[in-house]
């Protein structure tokens, strides 16, 4: 850290402790040191100063002192990210909201629910739930990770195949803008005129502002709901009775698919006793009116037959869903059983090249000698793959991460995307040029600076090639499409 920096921070700290109290503001080295990563744990950074808000007013006298003083801050909520999003700032300030913990508002006659950033996830259910009604976003993560995280990375989960991801479900945001100012996106009703400026700050990874209040829809808890546990000769089946299902015009609440080696790390870890022998399990769950979905589920039964399906179980009690459950939603901690490291690999391709795409990493891994688990959100096509090595074996680490890097161009080459739900963060900003070309890059830059123009909002995430808001876009080609065509300037 410069002595400049250094300076710059303690102005800032000695301002928040007079404005927020003493206890919010944390410079004890070990202190800090506990908020040096998220859940990718091999990126380490430790921040420069932690505070705790505990209201909007405070979070904006944050960032109104560090744009003063010009230093970086980064939002945090429960720090389970998988991409480094919430990696810290050496030279900045890291803004947690595990004090913001508040549920403003649950209303269920209006179907919305009113909440700090620091709720978490699965607490916004409970406290629905007595109504009748429930958040439907459900990451595997959802007993730990905050709201403000969810809206950050527009995460999703199992059930977001029938319901949408965190975008679909948040209706209106207060924030705390770049340059310390308290301004709000939509409200309880739903599609405000004008741009979607709520649909850009939603997945936005903390670079448009810290979310301070945030407004989500409540859904109806289903009158049904039915789980099945299908075993396969192998991931090919599977995929094609994935295929089948959704292709019949059947929408599933969840479908989730385990290959062999992830069934294997489960039974180890949590002895979920799954059909002996599967190459690969579906756990596929309907949800909604009674007749419905005991209707369709005869329709998903056959569809799994009819692609090699060797034996079928039917959860007959809330007791053997969860067991069903419990082996998908422990498995990326359950592979801790079976390799001392592994990347959680997030990728997306359309559901069909499913079977396609699981031949070629199965492919990838026996010509490189790198395992690789797969265990994923099905049928949206979202991949889950974790590819496992042992740090301390010279050369390994490497070998994964082409491994992994590999996987996404196997994505992207299908039609897919670099990451489906765990965001981009700092891990795959490198991946970004993959995907999309200059100008795009250009296009969202331009966005993150109306947003953004000191770029002292989460630094160094997202994109690859960071650039300050004056450098002019069109790092090739001159000017940017949209100046040419008078639609943006340079700010
Ligand atoms: C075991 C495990 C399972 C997981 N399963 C899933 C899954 O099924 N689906 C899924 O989508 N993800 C999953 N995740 C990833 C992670 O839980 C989600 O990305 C979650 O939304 C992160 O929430 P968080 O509160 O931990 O956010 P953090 O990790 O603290 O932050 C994530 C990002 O959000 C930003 N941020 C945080 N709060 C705010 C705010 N108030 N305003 C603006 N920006 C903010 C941060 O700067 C950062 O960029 C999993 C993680 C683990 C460890």
């Amino acid at each position: 850290m410069t002595d400049a920096s250094r300076t710059a921070v303690s102005r800032v700290a000695d301002r928040l402790r007079t404005e927020l109290g003493e206890d919010a503001v944390v410079t004890d080295h070990a202190r800090l040191r506990t908020y040096e990563c998220d859940g990718l744990a091999h990126y380490k950074v430790t921040p420069a100063l932690v505070v705790l808000p505990r209201t909007t007013a405070q979070v904006a006298d944050v960032v109104r002192a560090c744009v003063e003083h010009g230093v970086p801050y980064v939002a945090r909520g429960s720090g389970t990210g998988l991409s480094g999003g919430a990696l810290p700032h050496a030279e900045g300030v890291l803004v947690v909201t595990s004090q913001m913990r508040e549920l403003v508002d649950v209303d269920p006659d209006d179907q919305r629910a009113v909440v700090q950033p620091g709720v978490i996830n699965l607490h916004v259910t409970r406290a629905a739930q007595p109504a009748g009604y429930y958040y439907a976003p459900d990451p595997s993560s959802q007993q730990v990770c905050s709201i403000g995280g969810n809206v950050a990375e527009n995460s999703g989960g199992a059930h977001c195949l029938k319901y949408g991801f965190t975008t679909n479900h948040v209706t209106g945001i207060e924030l705390v803008v770049p340059d310390g100012t308290v301004v709000r996106l939509g409200g309880r009703a739903p599609d405000p005129p004008g741009y979607d400026l709520l649909g850009a700050f939603v997945g936005s990874e903390g670079t448009l502002g810290i979310a301070t209040e945030v407004t989500v829809r409540l859904m109806r808890t289903p009158e049904a709901v039915r789980t099945m546990l299908a075993a396969f000769p192998s991931t090919d089946e599977a995929g094609g009775a994935v295929s089948a299902i959704i292709g019949a015009g059947v929408v599933p609440a969840a479908i989730e698919m385990m290959d062999a080696l992830a069934i294997e790390a489960a039974e180890a870890a949590v002895h979920c006793d799954y059909p002996h022998g599967a190459g690969a399990v579906l756990v596929i769950e309907l949800d909604g009116p009674d007749a419905e979905v005991t209707a369709q589920f005869d329709e998903v039964e056959r569809h799994c037959r009819d692609n090699a399906a060797f034996e079928i179980r039917i959860a007959k009690d809330d007791d053997e869903r969860a067991l069903f459950w419990k082996g998908r939603k422990s498995a990326f901690a359950a592979v801790g059983r079976i390799s001392p490291a592994y990347i959680v690999q997030d990728g997306v391709i359309p559901r069909t090249a499913l079977p396609e795409v699981l031949r070629r990493i199965a492919e990838l891994s026996a010509g490189s000698g790198v395992r690789v688990a797969n265990v994923f959100h099905a049928g949206d096509g979202n991949l889950h793959p974790l590819v496992l090595f042992d740090d301390a074996v010279a050369g390994e680490a490497d070998r994964a991460e082409e491994v992994s890097a590999a996987i996404l161009d196997l994505c992207i080459e299908h039609g897919g995307s670099i990451t489906g739900e765990h965001g981009v963060g700092m891990d795959k900003a490198k991946y970004m040029p993959r995907m999309y070309t200059d100008d795009d890059l250009d296009t969202m830059q331009m966005l993150r600076c109306a947003f953004d123009p000191e770029h002292l909002s989460n630094p160094g995430k997202v994109f690859p090639t960071p650039r300050l808001c004056g450098e002019v876009p069109g790092r090739h080609k001159g000017p940017h499409p949209l100046q040419e065509a008078g639609l943006a300037e340079v700010f």
